[in-house]
């Protein structure tokens, strides 16, 4: 091989003969003839030729010749497809690759011994070039495939940081990218480096194309690079939505890695179109039971409840069986009931209506936190026993302290006034009593900020001094005790503390938190110390109230004047009231045309703790309604009317709660049983409070929450009412005023005069609040001995009455072998052909079974029933 003709030469290296002359007497080699014969030094000499003419050409000759040689090697080295492959390569010169490829190209061939040696070099560089441009395409497909998983897993874990997954995106994908790149150019570097590897005697091309293989992922990935962010330039936006939906298209068919996000997938199926309308789609197919939000007003007929919930009246009837209440469609439920109806069944349950005018009353309403309030006057009652001088303290106390307006000091009664003293101002309430004290708490509306507990020095602590002080303390207002006629020389006040301590009501001097005060009305003396008890007290209340806002109050007196019309006090609890505001009081609306203060002087504003006399209603109200000033007039008439109208219902759903029976109705625990207890003498209340409070058990409490001696008055109903509490009258009647308001109110009232007969019928209905045992009796047993299969009415059994009795309709047990076969009712029993109520032991008789034909002779048939035991305490 030393020597060898130009011709050999030039058909080991595949080039014409008259080519490699040319080239050959270009480099200096004389050489004519294409038999002459080549030396090596003459090789070595058109190599450094070449060399030297592709070292000054660089990389114009270096990229001429693989363009030409790819193509032509191209149609000799593929089967049948070698054009395709041509525009193939063309295509990657066009495109950004040329650059590189040239250079990886030019970094390799100038090692190359010959120039002719580039010409099967092109091989392994085109067929990865264009491997590369298949690749290019299978990588981007590739690369997004790893980028949506990575999107997607970013997404689920962090949902709210959207873009700072579509941030990590553009980067995290292509640590991902890379390796799933890599593999799949592996192999398309390897035939690479195989092809090359037998051709050229020098072993450069091997190296080559691992350098090729390496400087591809360079040479994909800038170019991906580039085109990404000529795409998020165009269209930022619309990349990360198109980049959606290819995600949401490979969600599809990578179902198992979406988890349980795949229903999207069917919903985009549908509408890829737009977002919004896949949202739509989402909410038209309802696949779970919808939740209503029902608006409970006071008072609502069970049909109407059902139909808020778009459910059947029988639905709920059937709820409030199973609650234990036996209700008819047009029975009217209160709030709570029907509260808890809404919410058994599945629905959301909201106070107020929404379809009352009511709920204007809410819009109107500020919410106490945006007002400005301001410290106000404490609002004080006077209770206290009968002659134990309160009205003579008020007396004294208005007298001396209000500012009269006539001279004469003739006043004018209004039901309250205010004193304005050094320390504050104070407003009493001098309507008699107690009355309109629990009157107005029966109805929900607190005045009385504190009570002054009034008795007297010489007499001590006597019934209506107790009522008072349960009153009080079931409203939860302080007490200070003032001690009168302490200038009376029997005057005992330590023997009043003593008493009061029994009850509970413990001097500050002897540790408790009950300030009192001694004074005399008559003197005056400690009226002063009273007036500060009562403003420090108050203080430690921090009582506040909006000045600028509009009024809001509660009417404590009222009565129709026959010149004026309906009159009514209204002491303002917050904001101003002003002459001219439209005013809604309870069922009654108007707009105030007087207003005068407790001097019977005219006013035209009154502020918190202020009481004025007005005149302008509709109709005299009731006292204790709330009072609110409204800017509509229109508005404060319907709602009026709708008042008017609902106050039958109200009061019908009040009777129902105040009954005895019903106390049990209420849910939790613990059920309470409120008491009022009065009896004729101190001995049986006694006896009977002993009684009644140890029926106590820890599923029902008996709640004693006044007992005293006398009768049953106006305001013993009106504490039943406020603390849903059941009187009992021992020997003792209700007077006339009493009788009157509990028809109207529908309060329970029970009158006994033995006290077992009380405690057994207390007990009784405690009793019946517990569900009551169920037992089970067997009553008899019969042997089967034939059995008769009569057509159409099936299997008749002739049998021996073993035990007992059997009797015609009660409950059967079928027993074969011991086992319980069946368990039904018996259809019809028989003696020879006749029906008969009952057969006895020893004697036969013929029985059927009501759906039941299975009997065999030798069973057993057990007859049964069920006694109820009610529970009892
Ligand atoms: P009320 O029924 O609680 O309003 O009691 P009154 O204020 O009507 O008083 C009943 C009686 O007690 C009247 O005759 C009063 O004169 C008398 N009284 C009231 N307060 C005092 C007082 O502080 N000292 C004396 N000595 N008598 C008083």
């Amino acid at each position: 091989m030393s020597q060898m003709s130009v011709e050999q030469f030039a058909s080991e290296l595949g080039v014409l003969p008259a080519v490699l002359l040319e080239q050959l007497q270009a480099a200096g080699v004389s050489k004519h003839m294409t038999a002459d014969s080549l030396s090596e030094q003459d090789k070595s000499q058109l190599l450094d030729y070449l060399r030297k003419i592709h070292g000054a050409r660089e990389e114009k000759g270096k990229i001429s010749l693989p363009r030409r040689q790819t193509s032509e090697i191209k149609k000799s080295d593929s089967t049948g497809k070698a054009r395709s492959i041509q525009v193939e390569v063309r295509k990657k010169r066009v495109v950004v690759k040329g650059d590189l490829s040239d250079r990886a190209t030019a970094g390799g061939k100038p090692a190359e011994p010959v120039p002719l040696s580039v010409l099967p070099a092109p091989t392994p560089v085109s067929m990865p070039v264009i491997d590369a441009a298949q690749q290019a395409l299978r990588q981007e497909e590739a690369r997004k495939q790893a980028e949506l998983i990575a999107r997607q897993t970013a997404e689920l874990r962090e949902k709210k940081q959207r873009q700072k997954a579509a941030v990590t995106d553009t980067k995290e994908p292509e640590p991902v990218a890379a390796p799933a790149a890599a593999p799949a150019e592996t192999p398309a570097a390897t035939p690479a480096a195989a092809a090359p590897s037998g051709v050229p005697a020098e072993g450069k091309a091997p190296q080559q194309a691992p350098t090729e293989g390496t400087l591809h992922k360079p040479v994909v990935k800038p170019e991906d690079k580039a085109a990404k962010a000529e795409k998020k330039k165009k269209q930022t936006k619309q990349v990360v939505w198109k980049d959606e939906r290819v995600e949401k298209r490979g969600l599809k068919t990578r179902g198992d890695l979406s988890g349980g996000k795949g229903w999207r997938t069917r919903r985009d199926k549908h509408s890829k179109t737009s977002t919004e309308e896949a949202a739509a789609h989402s909410f038209s197919a309802p696949t779970e039971p919808v939740v209503h939000e029902v608006m409970v007003p006071e008072t609502i007929s069970v049909g109407a409840l059902a139909q808020k919930m778009s459910i059947k009246a029988a639905e709920v009837i059937k709820t409030l069986m199973k609650m234990g209440n036996m209700v008819t469609i047009n029975q009217m439920l209160d709030q709570e009931t029907a509260m808890i109806v809404v919410e058994e069944l599945g629905h959301i349950a909201k106070y107020a209506a929404l379809d009352s005018p009511e709920a204007f009353l809410a819009d109107t309403e500020l919410p106490a936190t945006e007002l400005k309030t301001e410290p106000r006057a404490p609002v004080v009652t006077v209770m206290g026993h009968v002659d134990h001088g309160k009205t003579s303290l008020l007396d004294y106390i208005r007298r001396t302290r209000v500012a009269s307006g006539e001279a004469g000091g003739i006043t004018q009664h209004i039901g309250a006034y205010h004193v304005e003293t050094e320390r504050g101002m104070v407003t009493f309430l001098d309507t008699p009593g107690h009355e309109a004290f629990t009157a107005m708490r029966a109805r929900g509306a607190k005045v009385t900020d504190l009570v002054v507990l009034v008795v007297a020095a010489d007499d001590g602590v006597m019934p209506q001094t107790i009522e008072a002080i349960h009153h009080a303390k079931a409203a939860k207002v302080p007490i200070v005790v003032a001690i009168t006629k302490i200038d009376k020389p029997e005057a005992n006040p330590e023997r009043i503390r003593q008493e009061l301590v029994t009850q509970e009501v413990v001097p500050e001097d002897w540790g408790g938190d009950t300030m009192f005060v001694e004074l005399s009305a008559k003197t005056g003396q400690g009226i002063d110390a009273l007036l500060e008890s009562v403003l420090l007290q108050a203080e430690v209340l921090e009582l506040h109230a909006a000045k600028d806002a509009p009024a809001r109050g509660i009417v404590i007196e009222s009565r129709l004047d026959k010149g004026r019309g309906p009159v009514a006090t209204i002491l303002v609890q917050s904001g101003t009231l002003k002459r001219g505001d439209i005013l809604l009081a309870g069922a009654v609306f108007g707009r105030v045309r007087a207003m005068l203060d407790e001097n019977g002087k005219p006013v035209e504003q009154a502020g918190p703790s202020i009481p004025v006399e007005i005149q302008g209603l509709s109709e005299v109200p009731v006292a204790g309604e709330v009072v609110v000033a409204l800017t509509d007039e229109r508005k404060a008439r319907e709602i009026a009317l709708f008042r008017q109208g609902k106050f039958r219902d109200v009061k019908l759903a009040r009777q129902q709660a105040a009954k005895l029976e019903n106390v049990f109705d209420q849910k939790g625990e613990v059920k309470v049983l409120a008491l009022i207890i009065k009896a004729d003498v101190q001995g049986s209340y006694e006896a009977l409070t002993h009684a009644l409070q140890k029926l106590s058990t820890d599923e029902v409490r008996v709640n004693i929450i006044h007992s005293a001696v006398g009768a049953i008055t106006e305001s013993d109903i009106n504490l039943a009412l406020a603390s849903k509490a059941v009187v009992i009258g021992f020997n003792s009647r209700a007077d006339t005023v009493a009788r009157k308001l509990i028809s109207s109110t529908g309060v329970d009232v029970r009158y006994y005069s033995i006290i077992y007969e009380a405690v057994d019928e207390i007990k009784a209905a405690l009793s019946g609040m517990m569900a009551p045992d169920r037992k089970e009796n067997i009553t008899g047993l019969v042997e089967i001995r034939e059995v008769f299969r009569i057509s159409k009415v099936g299997a008749v059994a002739g049998c021996y009455v073993l035990d007992g009795i059997i009797k015609r309709g009660s409950l059967v047990r079928l027993l074969r072998n011991g086992e319980v076969i069946h368990t039904g009712e018996l259809d019809s029993l028989k003696r020879f052909k006749d029906d008969v109520k009952e057969v006895r032991a020893g004697f036969e008789c013929g029985l059927s079974i009501k759906n039941f034909n299975d009997i065999q002779i030798g069973d057993q048939v057990e007859t049964y029933e069920i006694v109820e035991v009610a529970r009892s305490l």
